[in-house]
């Protein structure tokens, strides 16, 4: 790639989608597509992007479809990506993304190396995990992804496993049951992520609020029984009270964090995006560049002192909007029940629910020692990319 199409953000953290292909067919799913296959050329572009700019910390995460199953092609990405970051001086850490349904001897080798954190996903009790999470055959993969987190637990520390638990709004009221089953698999943390495309009612979005308060009281009650479990979103929250730094710190020149640094996200045909879901023929409009042509002219003047911010934020703005429409338009009739799929995951991932549990949780935190143990956990856990 040449210098001038490489300008633009300093990219640190790159999710890389090497393939659609899945061994799952999930009624929800808006990704799979049997056909969309990520070449060599791109993928050693993707790194080329990673590794233009010097940072102290890069992040490379494998998706898809199913990341593994090209798992000698992320195995052979994994060690040149390595390698550059041995070169370079730069702390490296892999994320694999994996719907944990086929996770062979080889892939769990691959995953056990240290630098390698894991996130599965899960819909919790087998009834609601098997009522979504369907092989093609349309039987549900429980049975199949319950031996791949068993084994991830096994072989795995707590700190460098993450299960995703899908919140399908049928399931909603069963929210804390699921989370509670998954604890009793071996999971310690959590991210929660309401899926997508799919409407909510008003009453499904208020099961989501009770139910997910109640799963905050569960963290609270774990970690007074010296059994602390991370809820990403809520641990998010509390280290801002810890004054730790993420894992990541994508502050820009202002102090603020910058998409493009940090959810970018590569598609198999080379578009770079910051949404992981797209709208078909409008792709390119959501996209923010290639990798084999590099970012699109409207976002390559970046410049290290921060003077290009207020402008390009703007535009990253714009882009989010128009992306947040077309999610809209994609509802048809149903636009309110998508509007509620979107509030869900503003409750579940970053929401002020969040916010005002960690604050309360911190001040407790101050006279209650099993409570600072909440806090070490959620400490303890950094950032994940996906
Ligand atoms: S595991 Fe992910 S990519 Fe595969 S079918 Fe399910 S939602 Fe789609
Ligand atoms: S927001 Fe600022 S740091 Fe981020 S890409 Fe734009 S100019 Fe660069």
């Amino acid at each position: 790639m040449s210098a001038r199409a490489l300008a633009g953000p300093p990219v640190d953290a790159l999710e890389l989608m090497l393939t659609l292909r899945c061994d799952l067919a999930c009624t929800y799913c808006l990704r799979h597509d049997p056909g969309e296959e990520m070449g060599e050329g791109l993928a050693a572009r993707a790194l080329d992007l990673l590794f233009a700019a010097p940072a102290a910390r890069k992040d490379l995460t494998f998706t898809g479809g199913e990341p593994l199953l090209r798992l000698a092609r992320v195995r052979a990405l994994a060690d040149e990506a390595r390698a550059r970051a041995r070169r370079s001086g730069t702390r490296l850490r892999l994320n694999v993304l994996t719907n944990g349904a086929a996770l062979t001897a080889a892939a769990l080798d691959f995953l056990e190396a240290d630098d390698v954190r894991v996130v599965i996903t899960a819909g919790g009790e087998p009834d609601g995990h098997d009522a979504y999470r369907r092989s093609a055959d349309g039987r549900g993969s429980w049975a199949r992804v319950q031996k791949g987190l068993a084994a991830l637990v096994a072989r795995l520390p707590p700190s460098r496993l993450l299960v995703t638990v899908a919140v399908h709004p049928e399931r909603a009221h069963r929210l804390r049951a699921d989370v509670r089953y998954l604890l009793g698999r071996g999971a310690r943390n959590f991210n929660l992520c309401a899926v997508f495309g799919v409407p909510w009612t008003a009453r499904q979005a208020e099961s989501l609020a009770r139910e997910y308060a109640g799963v905050v009281g569960d963290a609270v009650a774990a970690a007074r029984g010296g059994e602390p479990f991370v809820l990403q979103a809520l641990g998010a929250g509390l280290k801002r009270w810890t004054g730790t730094t993420p894992h990541y710190d994508y502050s820009d020149a202002h102090g603020t964090h910058c998409p493009l640094t940090y959810r970018l996200v590569a598609w198999p045909d080379g578009a770079l995006s910051l949404n992981p879901f797209r709208f078909g023929a409008r792709a390119a409009e959501f996209s923010v560049g290639r990798l084999d042509s590099g970012f699109k002219a409207e976002f390559r003047a970046c410049a290290a002192d921060g003077s290009a911010c207020p402008a390009c934020r703007r535009r990253v703005v714009v882009l989010d909007r128009a992306y947040g429409a077309a999610y809209m338009e994609a509802a048809g009739t149903d636009a309110e029940g998508f509007r509620r799929s979107w509030q869900a995951n503003v409750l579940l991932c970053d929401g002020a629910v969040n916010r005002a549990a960690a604050e309360r949780i911190w001040a407790r935190a101050q006279r209650e020692p099993a409570l600072r143990r909440l806090v070490e956990a959620c400490d303890s856990w950094s950032d994940i990319v996906g």
